[in-house]
């Protein structure tokens, strides 16, 4: 395009400030609810307009206590209505809000808050305890704002440990928004890579709201005010996928499940409020249909639900349509993308096919939404075809695609802009794109990432292990697990058990292998890596557990 050649439109020039949302909602979805299953058992329920309300009363102690515009505030905290309520006044005042993922390692969770400077931090009272023990190496945090009332306030050795109600009390219910770079940061999410340490992308208030326009629109989430949607995806998994902004933005009631997200909690929460949508990773959605089955219960109100984060199966995909006639519309995304890709809603051709070759279409990741730009590429950058056939490096680029990440000097695109995504897809001719592989080497667990690497560098850690190499296999509950082979040092005794005891205490638990496999050989690349191809190949796709690894090594 020829910039010379362009004159300026002439619309108002009205910047995008995240906090606009929640003034739509509170303005003109002013009863519709917020109703938050409160860790202590509870029920909560507001409205839109009283979370309006009380944001600007929040909006207003975050400037008397002196946060500027760009400051970084983190929250550790489950899906309620006081962590929803904090999002838009921290950023609608120019702060940036800093989702923390309580499910990190503790040392993980040091690094982070540490890289991002954070002033305050807004807590669950379930966190304190975690956060009393490494308050002393977070320097940069000023005062702890723990999310609860004055009545279940414990006493905390924390800093500046205040409630959430009396923070907020007596600070004034109006609040000039910011008029605010809509370009400027809105947010900060951390994700693990697959070495080195979490890298921070930093949304904007543009990328936000550009992302929850395309999350409403009907060939993605189909949003609207007539909506129930209950929010499971965690707000610090990526912006709870985009809809702590998009189900607000239609004023579609909204259903927030705190930290129990067992199969007996959500379907509570779907029956008693009458849920229409909801998002989720698969391990959450396998939980519900076991409680499902075992109960003999079902699903009458619940329509649509989006499963992401890991691929679907055909069995979930069927036993959603076929016992509870539930959609399963299967999305793709990723923290760098703010995290919405792409979504599978049917094209006009889908209804001119039989039964079985729909399903081939419905498990595969979507099309991409507008916004978002999606090729696939060979290992030396050439654009494949989109035949449905020709695997390739998924690279993406548009307006919610991270270009750098938070504090580096770095951008990580190519030449022409596109971001790698380290997954390996095809794209057929209708543009449905479909995960085949990962080239990252990282193992998506119950919707979290376990890093191959620090895994095999904590078990190398001992001093009778010689080699050790760690995959990804499939796991019926968690999509995935690691799976840890070891090779041991001449006359070592090691066992399994304690391995995992020597493992406990330098990753998180959850990382911890159930499954360690003692081998003679791990196979080396030419250049001396572990090669993880076979290994992946045998053990990951064969499941083929049970065989004699030697074999697979003479292959
Ligand atoms: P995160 O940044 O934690 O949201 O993880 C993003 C990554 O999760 C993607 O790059 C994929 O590797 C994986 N992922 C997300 N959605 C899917 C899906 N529907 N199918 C397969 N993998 C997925």
């Amino acid at each position: 395009m020829n910039l010379s050649t362009t004159i300026p439109g002439q619309m108002q020039p009205f910047s995008l400030n995240l906090a606009y949302i929640l003034e739509h909602a509170g303005k003109f979805h002013g009863e519709t609810e917020i109703c938050s299953n409160m860790a202590a058992g509870d029920v909560h329920r507001y409205t839109y307009a009283e979370a309006l309300r009380r944001s600007k009363k929040l909006a207003n102690a975050l400037k008397s206590y002196g946060i500027n515009a760009g400051d970084r505030i983190a929250t550790l905290a489950w899906n309620d209505f006081r962590h929803f309520e904090s999002w838009y006044a921290i950023a609608g005042q120019g702060a940036v809000c800093h989702t923390v993922n309580p499910r990190l390692y503790p040392d993980q969770i040091k690094y982070i808050v540490n890289h991002a400077q954070d002033r305050l931090v807004f807590v669950d009272p379930q966190f304190v305890p975690m956060l009393e023990e490494m308050q002393h190496e977070l320097p940069s945090v000023e005062a702890f704002i723990v999310l609860t009332d004055r009545d279940n306030f414990k006493p905390t050795i924390l800093r500046g440990a205040v409630d959430y109600e009396t923070f907020i009390e007596d600070k004034p219910e109006i609040f000039e928004w910011l008029d605010i770079d809509e370009q400027a940061a809105s947010s900060l999410c951390y994700t693990s890579g697959t070495t080195g340490d979490p890298k921070g992308v930093l949304f904007s208030h543009r990328s936000n709201i550009l992302m929850a326009y395309a999350a409403c629109s009907a060939d993605a989430f189909k949003l609207s005010a007539l909506s129930t949607v209950l929010m499971v995806v965690p707000m610090f998994h990526a912006n709870s996928w985009g809809l702590v902004y998009a189900a607000p933005m239609v004023g579609a009631k909204l259903i927030l499940p705190g930290p129990k997200l067992d199969g007996a909690s959500i379907y509570q929460l779907i029956d008693n409020e009458k849920v229409s949508f909801s998002a989720a990773v698969p391990t959450v959605w396998n939980m519900l249909l076991a409680h499902l089955i075992s109960n003999g219960l079902s699903l009458p109100y619940l329509e649509e639900v989006v499963i992401g984060g890991s691929a679907v199966s055909r069995t979930l995909l069927q036993q959603f349509k076929q016992q509870y006639d539930v959609d399963v519309l299967h999305a793709w995304g990723m923290t760098e993308i703010n995290p919405l890709g792409s979504l599978n809603r049917p094209t006009a051709k889908f209804l001119k096919i039989g039964e079985e070759e729909q399903l081939a279409i419905k498990l595969k990741q979507g099309r991409p939404l507008f916004g978002i730009e999606m090729c696939v590429q060979d290992e030396s950058g050439n654009k494949l075809p989109h035949d449905g056939v020709s695997a390739g490096r998924l690279m993406v680029r548009g307006p919610w695609v991270v270009r750098r990440y938070y504090k580096s000097e770095e951008d990580i695109l190519d030449e022409d802009g596109w971001f790698d995504t380290g997954d390996i897809a095809t794209i057929d001719v209708d543009g449905f794109m479909q995960i085949t592989d990962r080239a990252k080497d990282i193992i998506k667990s119950g919707g979290e990432w376990i890093s191959s690497v620090d895994l095999e560098n904590a078990a190398m850690n001992h001093s009778e292990i010689e080699l050790a190499a760690v995959i990804g296999i499939p796991d019926p509950k968690w999509e995935e697990r690691p799976l840890l082979l070891v090779k041991t040092k001449e006359n070592s005794n090691l066992s399994k058990e304690q391995i995992q005891a020597y493992l406990t205490g330098q990753v998180a638990k959850w990382w911890v292998p159930e499954d360690i496999r003692f081998v003679p050989e791990i196979p080396l690349t030419a250049t001396g890596k572990i090669n993880k191809l076979p290994l992946r190949n045998f053990y990951g796709k064969s499941h083929n557990l049970d065989s004699d690894p030697l074999n697979l090594l003479k292959a």
